[in-house]
């Protein structure tokens, strides 16, 4: 019987690891399950390798309140500072396993995990498995023939020396424009709006001053209703007529990502719309089981600091409710 199982090694699942040790829970009573090869996938994914990872981001104050904390780092040093983590603190992660069931008995106060490759018992359970295994998709139908230049991440391909047209007006948005320029690509935006008032000031000036340069083209106003496969290139049709139909070499969608609904929904946590409910230091309504991270920002998704003091915030109400230390 494990104290606490944590589903997901991102930001969220190892602080929330960090502060379970840290509050006294013995290291081999803590278990992380995490389903792909690696912690942090999300990051390695998503993020661009010259990325500047900032400490404030998406307007959620760069103020620590738990263990862990980061100022601004590259991709590189953010990846680094995760694995001395898993170190120093000796976290038991298990890699390449996905959860797919869970039973709560309530006379017990225990949880039944079910995943690929076993069963195992907690107390307690944690959920940060984040908002991006499922990358909002458009509206419109996507060619399959045209699967190797649509994508939804900046790394699953090396984009150089191409015509790519990017799709969004977050951060992402901005941080996928500013990498692919600097690779030597042609690089246009297309954006339903008229001005970008979700970006920081920091992508927002990064933007722009490329724009002005000439280096992005800003589609702004701008909405697609068809990609067409014009010789095994996306061709793109807009619903405004100042912006022709173009072919690209490839098109970046930069939408970001929404709550996992329906496996949240299958462990019995409730919802009111699209947002989980919860309580006290994040614990949804089944007793014991925690949703952290990501999960637990709301629809504007969180950051790392915000999944570092989510973490911190769950444990107290873990000791405090659940686990004696
Ligand atoms: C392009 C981009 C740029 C960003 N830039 C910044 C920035 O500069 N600064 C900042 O603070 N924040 C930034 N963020 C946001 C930040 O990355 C997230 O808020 C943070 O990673 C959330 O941490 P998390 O642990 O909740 O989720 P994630 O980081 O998404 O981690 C979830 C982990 O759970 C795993 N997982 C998923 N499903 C399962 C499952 N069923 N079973 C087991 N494991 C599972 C995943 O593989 C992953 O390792 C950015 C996000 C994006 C997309």
């Amino acid at each position: 019987m494990y104290s606490i199982i944590i589903i997901g090694a991102g930001p969220a699942g190892l602080s929330m690891a960090v502060e379970s040790i840290v509050s006294g829970i013995p290291t081999e009573k803590i278990l992380v399950l995490e389903k792909a090869q690696e912690h942090s996938f999300s990051i390695r994914k998503y993020y661009p390798e010259n990325k500047l990872v900032t400490a404030n981001y998406k307007g959620f104050e760069a103020v620590c309140i738990g263990t862990l904390c980061i100022p601004d780092l590259s991709k590189h040093e953010t990846i680094s500072y995760l694995d001395t983590v898993i170190d120093e603190y000796k976290i038991r992660v298990q890699y390449e396993e996905t959860v797919w069931k869970m039973d709560y008995d309530a006379n017990e106060q225990s949880f039944t995990i079910y995943t690929d490759k076993g069963t195992y018992q907690s107390r307690v359970m944690v959920i940060g498995i984040g908002i991006l295994g499922k990358p909002n998709k458009p509206e419109y139908k996507l060619p399959l023939s045209l699967k190797e230049r649509l994508l939804f991440d900046i790394t699953s391909s090396q984009i150089a020396d191409s015509r790519v047209l990017v799709v969004g007006g977050g951060d992402s948005a901005s941080e996928y424009c500013q990498y692919l320029v600097q690779n030597n690509n042609e690089v246009s935006l297309s954006y339903r709006r008229g001005d970008f008032t979700r970006m920081n000031h920091i992508n927002n000036d990064s933007l722009q001053a490329l724009a002005e340069a000439g280096k992005v083209r800003l589609l702004l106003n701008s909405n697609i209703t068809e990609i067409i496969d014009q010789d095994g290139k996306p061709r793109v049709v807009f619903q405004e007529q100042e912006y022709a139909g173009e072919a690209f070499d490839y098109i970046v969608y930069a939408l970001g990502g929404t709550t996992p609904e329906n496996f949240l929904k299958t462990l019995g946590i409730e919802f009111n719309g699209k947002e989980p409910v919860l309580g006290e230091g994040y614990e949804t309504n089944v007793p014991g089981l925690f949703l952290v991270g990501d999960l637990s920002a709301g629809t504007k998704g969180g950051s790392i600091i915000w999944a570092f003091n989510s973490a911190n915030t769950a444990i107290k109400r873990i000791t405090g409710k659940y686990l004696d230390v």
